[in-house]
């Protein structure tokens, strides 16, 4: 970031901003663009799929509230559909049933960093000529049958958040997997204007010719996010013993508890984004959050249903019904995962949930 400040350029699509694309492109073999979020990659998406009033978009209830307004946004509407148990991620069948002549495109996510079903995916959307938008806020370095999650939709996001494996405090970037998106991409990251062309010396001044907004990502936080970039290897590291860890150490008192952990990826190699455990009733799952706040550890529940979010009901959108959704709002709850955690604080956060697991079955013996 010093860098960045004394070579005199901390606006953005600067050499920082540059560099980390170009590492994102190297892992992806897609062209990326930095964005200030993955929030605006897509809104973005939403732009570049040109939708009108009354389009749908299908996507699960649980999800990010931003897979939904980025579309809302656009006047589209979002179709929310359930998720299968164990992954959390999109059910095909869901998806085929909902699938009307208004649909637009089928926005996926990779929850928890564990790859949804492409192979099915993937044949429902060629099969309907539908466009995927991989929401790969979770995903990125994991992979399906070899190949990196963020490769498989016409666009896919990517998400610089503190909150995931690697970031900038704030920040994304669009995957653009299709080459023909890329200049009114660019267009619509620079407000509209065929700016970065007049950039590269393609248009002699530079005009409004589209849609757009201020997505650009500054080069001070490009420099931040490229150091990160650079230690991916030793973080996705860490990141996988940690949830190897809660894996196989926990396998006792989940049994016993009657707690569900997550499925293991069969498919591919999940990015470990994160690691919870699914507890038999939202009661339960507030006394495990009750009881690690005592012992002084955070552990959270996650995403509430969005068919049942106060917006979704003032737009009126149709009832769904999502049971899976339902019991992932209410029993899930994730550890803490983060990328300086310590051995020592994982053993403690190991151990308070042993004890709380040995509290609940005592009880239930007496
Ligand atoms: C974090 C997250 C987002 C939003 O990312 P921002 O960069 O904060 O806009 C969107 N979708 C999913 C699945 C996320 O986890």
């Amino acid at each position: 970031m010093r860098e960045a400040i004394s070579g005199g350029y901390i606006a953005g699509n600067g050499h920082f901003g540059k560099r980390a694309e170009r590492a994102l492109e190297g892992l992806l073999h897609s062209r990326v663009l930095l964005t200030t979020s993955c929030t605006h990659a897509l809104e973005m998406s939403a732009m570049l799929l040109d939708l009108s009033v009354g389009d749908e978009i299908i996507m699960p209830s649980f999800t990010f509230v931003s897979c939904a307004n980025a579309f809302v946004l656009r006047g589209a509407k979002p179709v929310f559909v359930d998720v299968l148990p164990g992954s959390f991620s999109i059910d095909p069948d869901a998806v085929v049933r909902a699938i009307t002549p208004r649909t637009r495109a089928i926005l996926i996510v990779h929850y928890a960093g564990v790859a949804c079903d492409m192979e099915r995916l993937l044949a429902i959307a060629t099969r309907h000529r539908l466009p995927i938008i991989e929401d790969n806020a979770h995903g990125l370095f994991g992979s399906y049958r070899g190949r990196p999650l963020g490769s498989f939709g016409r666009f896919a996001t990517l998400s610089f958040h503190e909150t995931k494996n690697i970031h900038c405090g704030e920040g994304g970037a669009l995957v653009l997997n299709d080459p023909r998106d890329v200049p009114r991409a660019e267009i619509i990251r620079e407000k509209g204007t065929d700016r970065a062309a007049f950039f590269r010396g393609a248009v002699d001044k530079y005009r409004w010719t589209d849609i757009g907004s201020s997505y650009v990502l500054s080069d001070l936080l490009a420099a931040f996010l490229c150091v990160q970039l650079d230690n991916r290897d030793a973080i996705q590291k860490r990141r996988r013993e940690i949830w190897w860890r809660y894996h196989d150490e926990l396998e006792p008192a989940a049994e016993r508890a009657g707690w569900e952990r997550p499925s293991i990826d069969a498919d591919g190699d999940s990015a470990y984004h994160l690691y919870f455990l699914v507890m038999r009733s939202i009661a339960e799952r507030d006394q495990f959050i009750a009881a690690l706040a005592a012992d002084n550890i955070q552990a959270v529940f996650h995403y509430q249903q969005l068919h049942r979010s106060p917006y979704a009901m003032a737009l009126g959108l149709p009832a769904a019904t999502c049971p899976v959704t339902d019991i992932a709002a209410e029993r899930l709850v994730r550890l803490p995962l983060f990328n300086d955690m310590t051995v020592e604080e994982q053993t403690r956060v190991i151990r308070s949930i042993e004890a709380f697991a040995s509290r609940r079955s005592e009880a239930r013996v007496t």
